[in-house]
């Protein structure tokens, strides 16, 4: 699992990451979010709130969360066999799926600094009253991390980042036994 604050560069990474590594599949979350200008269709699986929470009534979703006022959820994965399913999730989520899935790794990732993530997250776009929701959130958000033993990764150089984060799955590969399809790393 991929978690940490918004405008941290998670989406970058987890792209750069299933990229490289032919037998990483990256899950696709519902979001009852709009889209943003430009960002691509199949970024999410767009629903209303009521598609939303059918899907979460009926047992879809393996976690989903409230995130500044939009709700966001994992699907229940189903990736052709011998994949490892990577989520890119925020770290409520990523506590939901650590009871279900102890054995999962979950990286946190955090900006260089405060400054350098307001800017990130300024740079896409966002409304005013989003960035200073995602902003007032990320001490409550690390501190919940450093509560799951995640592993923090600081973002500061990308390629560095997504080098470090793709040892830390080959070493989860290496040391698991038993492997269903989903227990780590995700
Ligand atoms: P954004 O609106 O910027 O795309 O995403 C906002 C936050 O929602 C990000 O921290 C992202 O990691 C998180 N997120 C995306 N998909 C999911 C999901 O399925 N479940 C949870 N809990 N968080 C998600």
């Amino acid at each position: 699992m991929l978690s940490g604050p918004g405008g941290v560069g998670k989406g970058t990474i987890a792209a750069a990451l299933v990229a490289a590594d032919p037998t990483l599949w990256l899950s696709r979350s519902w979001t009852t979010r709009v889209r943003r200008p430009g960002e691509p269709e199949a970024a999410y699986v767009f629903a209303t709130e009521l598609e939303f929470r059918k899907q979460a009534a009926d047992g879809g979703f393996v976690e989903w969360a409230e995130i500044a006022g939009n709700l966001y959820g994992t699907p229940q994965p189903d990736p052709p066999a011998g994949f490892d399913v990577l989520l890119e999730i925020d770290v409520q989520g990523a506590a939901q799926v650590r009871e279900s899935r102890p054995e999962a790794l979950c990286i946190f990732v955090e900006a260089p600094s405060p400054e350098e993530q307001e800017s990130r997250l300024r740079g896409r776009g966002d409304p005013e009253s989003h960035i200073a929701k995602r902003l007032a959130l990320a001490d409550s958000e690390r501190i919940l991390a450093y509560e799951l033993n995640a592993i923090h990764v600081v973002n500061d150089a990308l390629e560095e980042t997504v080098a470090a984060i793709a040892s830390l799955i080959d070493e989860a590969r290496q040391e698991r036994s038993g492997n269903d399809g989903f227990v780590s790393p995700i």
